[in-house]
């Protein structure tokens, strides 16, 4: 390996380098060029053949150059590097304002679209012409039947902000400013953060997290009533938006902005909730291992076992290219790519962001893939997670074009937990029995997390959008009472739902964004209904690349479907479950055989 860092050679040379000039000037030329060309025009709304000269030329100006071309990229990686670096800050910026700019001036092709009469809009998505951008122009229209009149729309958007996001803000400004006395793993007592109270909550130590849980429970309950008034303004928001887009359904708009029907997450949620008897046994199997009759709330996220196994970061590229062996060549005809091309930033640095991510940006140009590898189990997966985006990438960048570049949230985190899963069973063939108990454990948790608790949270926001349309206002002990109703329902009877944590929906910034929690769950048992479908039958890999190259081309359903997978039925989402039904059997049986329980 040559390269631990960006080799950034297919975009610039260095920070100051003048093709930066050149290139941007390229940029407007050929955003301005199709903007005069449009922009006073309406054959293209009249037109199939006229509609698809225009989406030609506007797809080729979004595939090479879009509203920032390689500048904004370059620019944006570069201070994902080095976030303390002013220069480069500026700079970013300064791509970011023309941006702006240029997004602002070309908005009108797609306003202008979406405006069309219906009966336009059949006639284009019928015309064997336009069938290219077909999906494209079909959730174009899909969102412009929820759409007000222009003034009303900038109304709308104007408010948002004094009618929601102050609101949210508020919250969680309050909770991140307090600190709280706890005890740390040394013994000695410590004035900490809120985020740093939450992590020491799933401490091995009991009295380090019961410390910690009261600290916790404390701030919720310092800020429960201005919560209280926070939520129920924006549900009225919400119930008022929904009103006047004659929106039927609260979860609606999240499902249209998905590009998922209904009906597929009423299956999901339904198969996932009759399936609660998995979550709970996980919690009774967790209390017989901490030696507990009842785990308290705040319980549930303890870390079972120890593992410190080290991963050099050669060791992951090695475990990572066995596992990609087993499923598909050209797999590891992408990852040898990236490797051999700088694709990579490795090792952590001062001024790094943290964490790890894939990015793409314009169809035409490279991925790249920031890790913060320390050598831990963790970043191994963390390796596969992002790798498997990156494939996700490269196998839609061949089949579609720039229009269809990209993938739906409810399918976003299918490839990378998909990778990861396969990496981790490589990892488990090497592994003794104690390294292979943490590894299970800290995987059975993160699923129910991700698959069980995700749901039971969507269920309660639907009632809780649903009680408060009936009531018009829900008190702390309204919402309180829902949130434990839900929480209880796939925690079982293992799990005390503890005094303090009917207040914890205080927290949770997902409700507020409403619905977006069930595409964890969808992501996640999508890619483990493959997997299974894989391990049954290793030829299956063929129409798991078919869906990854797909991108934007159709809605997961009908992509699905094209596969002979019907995602409307519930027996696909309980091919997910039985993987992590059959993981759970194991574990159970490991923890017997290690005689950490009977
Ligand atoms: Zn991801």
């Amino acid at each position: 390996m040559k390269h631990f860092t960006w080799n950034f050679q297919h975009l610039f040379d260095n920070d100051n380098d003048p093709e930066i000039e050149n290139q941007r000037k390229v940029v407007i030329k050929k955003s301005y060029d199709f903007i005069n060309k449009w922009k006073n025009r309406k054959d293209y709304l009249r037109d199939p053949v006229m509609l698809r000269q225009a989406l030609d030329e506007y797809e080729r100006w979004k595939r090479s150059y879009g509203t920032d071309g390689k500048e904004g990229y370059y620019f944006w990686l570069r201070t994902s590097q080095d976030q303390n670096n002013p220069l480069l800050k500026a700079k970013h910026n300064n791509a970011e304002n023309l941006s702006k700019k240029i997004e602002n001036d070309i908005r009108f092709f797609y306003i202008r679209i979406a405006k069309i009469s219906k009966r336009q809009q059949r006639h284009f998505l019928e015309s064997p012409c336009l069938r290219p951008y077909k999906h494209f122009l079909e959730r174009i229209f899909v969102e412009s039947r929820f759409l007000l009149s222009e003034p009303e729309e900038k109304i709308l958007n104007l408010k948002a902000s004094p009618s929601y996001s102050n609101w949210v803000k508020m919250t969680s400004s309050f909770l991140s400013r307090e600190m709280r006395t706890v005890i740390l793993e040394d013994g000695n007592r410590d004035t900490l953060s809120f985020a740093e109270i939450l992590s020491l909550m799933n401490s091995q130590n009991k009295k380090v997290r019961d410390t910690a849980s009261k600290a916790f429970n404390d701030i919720m309950y310092q800020y429960v009533d201005v919560a209280e008034s926070e939520i129920n303004a924006i549900l009225q928001n919400k119930k008022i938006d929904d009103e006047l887009r004659k929106i039927s359904r609260p979860d609606l708009t999240r499902h249209i902005n998905d590009d998922i029907e209904s009906e597929i997450v009423d299956t999901l949620v339904k198969t996932v909730s009759d399936r609660f008897d998995i979550p709970s046994q996980f919690y009774a199997l967790k209390a017989k291992l901490l030696k507990v009759k009842l785990l308290k709330y705040h319980e549930r996220n303890v870390e079972l076992g120890n593992s410190n196994k080290k991963y050099a970061f050669r060791d992951s590229v090695k475990l990572v290219y066995h596992a990609l062996r087993s499923l598909d060549s050209e797999f590891v005809e992408i990852f040898t790519r990236f490797i051999n091309n700088g694709q990579f930033d490795v090792y952590p640095r001062k001024g790094k962001v943290s964490g790890a991510f894939c990015a793409h940006h314009l169809i035409s140009q490279p991925t790249y893939i920031l890790l913060n590898h320390t050598n831990k189990l963790r970043d191994v997966l963390t390796l596969a997670h992002e790798l498997g985006h990156g494939i996700n990438n490269e196998l839609i960048k061949k089949k579609q074009h720039a229009l269809h570049f990209g993938t739906p949230t409810s399918t976003a985190e299918v490839a990378s937990t998909f990778m990861e899963d396969f990496v981790l069973q490589e990892i488990l063939k090497k592994a003794d029995d104690e390294l292979k108990f943490s590894i299970m454990t800290t995987k059975l948790n993160d699923e129910v997390s991700t698959i069980f608790r995700q749901i039971a949270c969507y269920r309660f926001e639907q009632e809780l959008h649903q009680e408060f349309r009936l009531k018009c206002y829900l008190s702390k002990g309204d919402i309180g009472r829902l949130f434990q109703k839900h929480m209880s329902s796939y925690m079982g009877d293992s799990v005390e739902q503890s005094p303090g944590s009917e207040n914890w929906w205080v927290y949770w910034s997902h409700i507020r964004s409403f619905f977006y929690v069930y595409s964890y769950a969808s992501g996640l048992l999508i890619s483990k209904s493959l997997q299974n479908s894989v391990k049954e039958n290793p030829r299956f890999i063929k129409k798991v690349k078919e869906f990854l190259s797909a991108g934007l081309s159709d809605s997961p359903k009908a992509i699905f479907k094209k596969l002979g997978i019907d995602i409307a039925n519930r027996s696909f989402w309980e091919r997910g479950l039985t993987e992590i039904e059959t993981l759970l059997k194991e574990t159970i049986t490991l923890s017997r055989k290690l005689g950490k329980i009977r």
